[in-house]
């Protein structure tokens, strides 16, 4: 059942973002009842508005405690459209169908956060605004709830292109997510109320939630547990995919190995496509690109370092789903916010869990992370040749990449740029000839390049083709029975091999 919006409710803490959805609501003829802030903001914009006290015909009273809680407005959001009783009543008091709900929360947990004191915190728990949300939602069979400034740009999109009508199953989504907020802000207000007494498995217990568009696939229903809002900034774009999560967890973890210089990776499906490290950020950029441009399309980037306005202006030119570096310059924010649909993070310094869990037959497994990277002590020289203080060093860079890549892995790398990788095959080899096959077709020569292969090598066949194709180095941890059949097909092709010892697994 369509609903078109007619009289819409407005009262929003932050009114950023907000005009577009005014102009739109504007162009399409609806009543527009608003509080205090909100309705002073909307007339700033030239368009009317309806005072709400001139609805309920009472003023906002206490310091703004009390504005929207009254019969009219609830009447006006609570009423069943296929009620003949509740729209006698609605008639008989002169009550207005409310089809729209914008509310923004007074923001508690920021409040918090700001170490304000208790009285301004107490302040801070908003009463109407929570039950406009929760009236809303309950309703949502007649009404669109927009529970939050960051559920804007999906509104406007929607009244623009279905020009104020929206589905049951749009309204349904809306109501979900909004008591996914409501939830969530009382979850904050309790926990604030417990600090002094912590109830420590407990308060663990309560992770903040948020309900993702969907799964994997979008017949899967998907939840993150945890608190974005902590690790991200988010400058640009919509919400974040759950594929989109498993990708910037992936990338994440990447990118935390390179700290020296500035790197930029370029990732799919959890697998580095592209990873450079050079003196500039610019330089790291097009040299990542260049590893594999066609499938850095549609990719989850990610930058240690600063993004200057020449870096954003060569990233602008590929399609990518998500941007994180932990700053960008003023000019470089203004040229990656054109386009609406990339999202664009700013990534804060959050200490990460050191476990990692996942479901697995009728049960959860866990595990440490990954923590450990072999440095230059650790690397083991077992042939003839040595590698040269270059190979070590694109050794050392290919290690931390193969470490991060779906097994079975080979890295094909030099000058600290990845050349190509095999991924995810079900043979070394075939992982190995991926690498070969992929570097070529990118015009990589592969002769002085280094591999890293993230265990063992069972038979020598890998060795002997990399080494056909132009390897003079190679890093693997050692521990096949046969490692010696590796090591003699090395010295036989007279490149060097070093053994780390540890290996790297990710299935
Ligand atoms: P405005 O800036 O429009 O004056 O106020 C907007 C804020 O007031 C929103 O954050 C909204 O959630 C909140 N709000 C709306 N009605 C009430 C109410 O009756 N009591 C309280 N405490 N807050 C309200």
């Amino acid at each position: 059942q369509p609903v078109t919006i007619k009289n819409a409710l407005i009262s929003v803490y932050y009114k950023d973002n907000l005009e577009p959805i005014i102009q739109e609501l504007n162009r399409l003829g609806v009543n527009i009842y608003s509080t205090g802030g909100t309705e002073t903001f909307i007339r700033s914009l030239g368009v009317d508005v309806i005072a709400v006290e001139d609805l309920t015909s009472y003023p906002s009273i206490l310091g703004g405690r009390v504005k929207t809680l009254h019969p009219k407005i609830f009447g006006g959001i609570l009423n069943r459209r296929s009620s003949e009783g509740d729209q006698q009543q609605i008639a008989e008091y002169e009550i207005p169908e409310i089809d729209l709900v914008i509310v923004d929360l007074y923001p508690f947990e920021e409040t918090v956060e700001s170490g304000a004191g208790h009285d301004d915190v107490i302040e801070k728990i908003d009463i109407g605004g929570i039950s406009l949300i929760r009236a809303a939602a309950k309703n949502f069979k007649d009404v669109v709830i927009v529970a939050s400034k960051d559920d804007y740009v999906e509104l406007d999109g929607l009244l623009k292109t279905q020009n104020g009508a929206t589905t049951i199953d749009q309204r349904k989504r809306f109501a979900q997510k909004a008591f996914n907020i409501t939830s969530n802000y009382d979850t904050a207000i309790f926990q604030y109320f417990n600090r002094d007494e912590p109830m420590p498995v407990f308060k663990q217990s309560i992770l903040k939630s948020q309900v993702l568009r969907y799964g994997e696939n979008p017949h899967q229903k998907g939840v993150f547990y945890g608190n974005l809002d902590a690790m991200f900034t988010k400058l640009n774009g919509k919400e974040l995919s759950y594929n989109n999560l498993v990708d910037v967890d992936a990338a994440v973890a990447l990118i935390d190995e390179f700290t020296n210089e500035p790197t930029i990776a370029i990732l799919k499906h959890t697998n580095a496509c592209g990873i450079a490290s050079r003196q500039f950020i610019k330089e790291a950029w097009l040299d990542a690109l260049a590893c594999d441009p066609i499938s850095a399309f549609g990719g989850v980037i990610i930058a240690n370092d600063e993004i200057d306005a020449a870096t954003a202006t060569e990233i602008d030119k590929l399609f990518y789903e998500v941007l994180i570096a932990p700053a960008y310059t003023d000019e470089a924010v203004q040229i990656l916010t054109a386009k609406k649909n990339r999202i664009v993070l700013i990534r804060q310094q959050v200490e990460l869990p050191a476990k990692q869990f996942k479901t697995l037959l009728n049960g959860v497994i866990e595990q440490d992370k990954d923590n450990t990277v072999e440095g230059p002590d650790q690397m083991n020289v077992v042939t003839n040749a040595k590698p040269t203080s270059q190979e070590l060093k694109d050794l050392f860079f290919a290690n931390k990449v193969v470490k991060h890549t779906k097994s079975n892995t080979i890295i094909f790398a030099k000058n600290n740029q990845l050349m190509s990788s095999g991924v995810g095959q079900t043979s070394r080899v075939d992982a190995l000839k991926q690498a070969v096959i992929k570097a070529h077709s990118f015009g990589f020569d592969l002769k002085g390049a280094v591999m890293a292969s993230d265990a063992f090598f069972p038979f020598p066949d890998c060795v002997e083709l990399a080494a056909e194709a132009g390897i003079t180095a190679v890093l693997q941890p050692g521990g096949s029975i046969k490692d010696q059949d590796s090591i003699d097909m090395c010295n036989q092709k007279n490149i060097a091999m070093v053994t780390t010892g540890v290996r790297h697994f990710k299935h």
